[in-house]
């Protein structure tokens, strides 16, 4: 295997092919990691590289599918291997199946399941080793307010990100001795493809609730994963953060 060894922290963002995930890769970048970027689609990971290559950034594109189980463990020891260090990872891709739990089918709840928790499960797994050996370790999994609070037609993705809760907060207790955190950060309704989809309808619906009286930014959940990824950020660890503008409290 080709050694490609690199002296910046090196942080793996899945979901990095538009919305949140392009966001968070693009700071992480900017901050001076070298970031692989993951997701399915070629040609948004290729847009996501571009933009951070003409800004002078570092990354790398690898496709993978996260509802994969072997595929999520290869990737991410493979990342490990070819850089000698895995310093950072963040669980970012998610899906939603949205329908009532009465009409919600098998396939709807294992879809979002396999996505937004094995996927996870199997993720930090693999990298626990290399962060180990690397005596440094950063965590990040994309929750939600809907796993906080609940929301009709979420069940499947509610109990999916509410369980990374406990999972998240597991780790952190496990490795807590070992220079590594684990944090959840909880977003809002923040503007992509994926709240698009919920039409305006929905969206009037929401916005009174929401205190900042807007909706959020990619960018602005970025700046929380920048920072609890950081080494500064050594003391912050099990933590579910909600970036929401107020709108679960
Ligand atoms: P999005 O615009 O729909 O983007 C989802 C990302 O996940 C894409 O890059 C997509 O890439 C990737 N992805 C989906 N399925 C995948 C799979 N099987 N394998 C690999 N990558 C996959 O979503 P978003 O709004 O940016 O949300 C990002 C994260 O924040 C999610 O975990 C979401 O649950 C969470 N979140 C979002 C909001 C919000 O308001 N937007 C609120 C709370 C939490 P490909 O399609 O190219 O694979």
């Amino acid at each position: 295997m080709e050694d490609f060894r690199i002296d910046k922290r090196v942080a793996i963002v899945t979901g990095a092919s538009r919305g949140i995930g392009r966001a968070i890769s693009e700071r992480l970048a900017k901050d001076g990691r070298h970031v692989v970027l993951v997701a399915r689609s070629v040609e948004g990971l290729s847009a996501t590289e571009a933009t951070i290559k003409s800004a002078g950034g570092s990354c790398e594109v690898r496709v993978c599918d996260m509802a994969d189980g072997a595929a999520v463990t290869a990737l991410v020891e493979g990342v490990a291997e070819t850089h000698g260090r895995l310093d950072i990872l963040v669980n970012n891709a998610g899906i939603t199946r949205d329908t009532l739990l009465l009409r919600m089918t098998d396939e709807q709840w294992d879809e979002v399941m396999a996505v937004n928790l094995r996927a996870v499960f199997m993720a930090c797994r693999a990298a626990l080793r290399p962060m180990m050996r690397g005596k440094f370790g950063r965590i990040v999994n994309l929750g939600s307010v809907s796993g906080i609070s609940g929301n009709p037609g979420q069940a499947n993705y509610a109990a999916a990100k509410a369980a990374l809760g406990g999972f998240t907060k597991t780790i952190a207790k496990e490795m807590g001795a070992k220079g590594i955190t684990a944090n959840v950060i909880a977003p809002g309704f923040i503007e992509t493809e994926m709240t698009d989809a919920l039409g305006d309808v929905v969206k009037a619906a929401v916005l009174p609730n929401i205190p900042a009286k807007r909706f959020g930014q990619p960018a602005e959940i970025a700046a929380v994963v920048a920072f609890a990824t950081s080494d500064e950020a050594a003391y912050m660890t099990a933590q579910v953060i909600v970036v929401d503008g107020g709108m679960a409290a």
